[in-house]
This record gives structure tokens, sequence and C-alpha cells, in this order.
């Protein structure tokens, strides 16, 4: 079965044709610039023919065409009709506390996914516009949407309520919601595969760490507590973002630098990070450059980014009661011994030891610990379109 995978953003769009059974990606791309002049497509074929092309692209629903028209095209295409398409599965940001797992997609589920617009107001608009646009072209084609947050709906209240006036929750639904949590789900449960044992059974802490960087408590197969919160900007301090910092430091620079709300979410969300600390790069890579030049606040930012991750190791395997094993994903998770190796010193004491031969692995699903680790310590590359593609297939199977 093939599954169109479809990430919509504000000015893009990413998809992927994936084969299930093979699990192979058969063509992926981008649409970017979508609504701006100089909009493009960038498509590349399993077999390496690739196209690049500038062409106007007004709107989402221009973007699909064009994905289609190269999808289908004589050359550079990997399927003769639209009958080769079974299902479209959606990355859609937040499904708030209305969805629990994915959805096949009808009237009723995009009027909901319309309401959450409110909770993440950059991210669900594209989402909904990219859905609306499938519908269109690919019409009868089943749609399904998967969730960033529906993995964590199952963390207990006290994981996701704020110490703020309660009724700011009731009022406006403003509490913790989580990330990733694609990811999460899918790295957790391939650890389970990989350490032979019921994924019911395990305590594991999962370790997104990219440019946006996020970890989850997955207790017997449910996410009990993660590091994002209301929106993508909390927990750990990532490429461009602040992370957690004292709320009270937010209005003191506001009323110093008289700055406005938007001048200060560009600050945390843009400007902050291993960015902000080092002055050099968001790039990990850059980082560690820069450090072996003796870049002494890129050595900073490198020591604060895998302090923090330690911290929220440490306190999920107490949220846990134990843990099991950690599992590091995404670019720097599974590219960037250096952090693995920073993040798990001196954690002999929770059972975490790790082999530093097998640690210098990049990308491969690996066991790193030593042999005696009561902590099995896990390299699961991530695979959200895959993923994706895999929930799409499950919900259609079901209708
Ligand atoms: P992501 O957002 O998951 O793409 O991750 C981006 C981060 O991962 C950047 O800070 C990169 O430095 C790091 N990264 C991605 N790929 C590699 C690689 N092949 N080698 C080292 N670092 C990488």
């Amino acid at each position: 079965m093939n599954i169109l995978v479809i990430n919509a953003g504000s000015s893009s769009l990413k998809y992927q044709l994936i084969n299930v059974e093979g699990e192979i990606v058969l063509a992926k791309g981008l649409c970017d610039r979508i609504g701006l002049p100089g909009s493009l497509i960038k498509h590349k074929a399993h077999d390496g023919r690739s196209v690049t092309k500038e062409i106007v692209m007004d709107s989402h629903l221009d973007a699909i065409k064009q994905l289609i028209a190269v999808l289908t095209d004589e050359e550079a295409g990997v399927i003769k009709s639209l009958d080769e398409i079974d299902a479209v599965g959606h990355r859609v940001v937040h499904g708030g506390e209305k969805f629990f797992s994915s959805v096949i997609i009808d009237d009723e589920v995009l009027r909901t996914i319309e309401e959450c617009e409110e909770l993440a107001p950059l991210h669900n608009p594209p989402n909904v516009t990219g859905i609306k646009a499938c519908s269109k072209i690919l019409e009868g084609v089943p749609q399904v949407a998967v969730f960033d947050t529906a993995f964590h709906q199952t963390m207990p209240k006290k994981a996701y309520i704020y110490a703020l006036p309660y009724e700011y929750y009731e009022k406006y639904k403003l509490r913790k919601y989580g990330f990733h949590g694609t990811s999460h789900k899918y790295v957790s449960e391939r650890a389970a595969v990989l350490l032979n044992k019921p994924y019911d059974q395990l305590k594991i802490v999962t370790c997104h760490l990219g440019n946006g960087s996020s970890i989850a408590a997955v207790d017997c197969g449910k996410s009990v507590e993660t590091s994002m919160g209301f929106t993508p900007l909390d927990g750990l301090a990532m490429g461009t973002r602040c992370g957690t910092i004292d709320p009270a430091a937010v209005t003191f620079l506001m009323n110093k630098e008289k700055i406005s709300t938007e001048e200060m979410d560009d600050i945390m969300n843009k400007k902050s990070g291993v960015y902000g600390i080092s002055g050099v790069s968001s790039d990990f890579r850059d980082l560690e450059k820069a450090v072996e030049e003796g870049n002494e606040r890129a050595e900073l930012a490198l020591q604060i980014f895998a302090y923090q991750v330690k911290k929220f190791i440490g306190a999920y395997a107490c949220a846990m009661g134990g843990l099991d094993a950690v599992v590091f994903t995404a670019g720097i998770g599974e590219n960037n011994p250096d952090i693995r190796q920073r993040v798990c010193s001196n954690m002999e004491f929770l059972g975490i030891r790790i082999d530093p031969e097998k640690n210098r692995s990049r990308g491969i699903e690996i066991d790193i610990s030593t042999d005696d680790a009561k902590v099995r310590t896990l390299i699961i590359p991530t695979n959200e379109e895959l993923a994706i593609a895999k929930e799409t297939i499950r919900l259609i199977g079901k209708a």
C-alpha cells in the first residue's frame, strides 16, 4: 500500500510517498515559498531521479496539485496515476484535549482540528489547509490525522496542570500538552522490540534531540511526562529556543528593553538556546567546530544542553519509579557521540553506563550500553513519516 505523508507548514509543504509493506520511500520532496515570489518544488525519487523547478504556487492547493503532477510525471514520477495512492496521512501539530490518538478525517474531525487552532495558531491552520487541499484533489481517498500531541494525552493531571489560577485551564485549556509525540511513540516501541521485552512492562526515557528537542517518560507504553509544554518552547534549551526559564525573566526583560510581546516571543524562539548562549550557531556541528577552535561560549552551550538532558533523565526515572532504557534519537541524539557521552557520564549510580566504542555509532539502531549496565542506552533513528504512514494503514484497515 502506498501512503502519501503530508507535513504542511505555513509557507512550505513536505511530502513522502511511502510503500509501507516494503518500508520504501518511493519519493519525497518539498514545496517551498508557497504564496511567495520564487516558489519552488524539490522532488527526489527513490532511484535518485530528481527535479527542482520554480513554479507559481499561490496556495497549498497549488502545492498539492504540483506534487501530484510530479509524482505521476513520466520522467521524475514514481506512480502512473492517483489510483496508486491508497491513503493520505497528515502530520497535525495540535490535537488539544480532543484527540488521544490518530483519527480518520471526516467533516466533524476537521471542525474539531479547526477548534484547536487557537492553541497552535502558527501550525494548525496550514495543517487544515493541507487536508482541505487533499480532499479536493484526491477525492474519495481516505485521510488520517496523526497528532504531535496525542501520545502525551495519557499524562496524569499532576504532570500537565500548571500552578496558575485553575480558571485559566478551564477557560483557555492552558496546560502542558507536549510535542514530538509521533517520534517518542515510535522510538519507545522500537526500543521494546530491540530489547525483546513487552512494551507494557518497560520504563523508558526517550530523548528526541534535534533543532527542537524534547524528552518523554514512557511508562509501560504510556507517556506520563514530557519536557515541552503548552508550546514547543518549554523544557530543554534548544537550537534557538530558550526552554524553561524563570517566567519573571520575561517581564523583567520586556521592561528593561522596552520590547513588545512579539519581540519577546521572537527572542525566546529564534535568538536563544545554544545559539543565544554561544553567539555562534544553532547547529551542533558548528558548535563542535567552534569548541575545537577554543570558543568558550560554544563549550558552555554544549555543557548546558547536556546538563539539562541529564537532569531530565534523572527526574523522569524518579517520576516513573525506575528506569529500564534511555533512547537517543533525532539529529543530535542519533549523530552526536560527544553529547551522548556528556549526558551519560557519571550516571552509573542510576545504572547507565555506555561503551565508548559503541557510542561512536551514528544513525543506526544500536544498544550502546556496556554489557553489565542495568539500564540499556539505545540509539534509535526516528522516522516520523514512516510512523505516520503505518498509523494511516492501521486506521484505514479498521475503517
Ligand atoms: P534535526 O532537527 O533532528 O534535523 O537535528 C538538527 C541537529 O542535529 C543539528 O544541530 C545538527 O548539528 C545535528 N545533526 C544532524 N545530522 C547530523 C550528522 N549527520 N552529524 C552530526 N550532527 C548532525
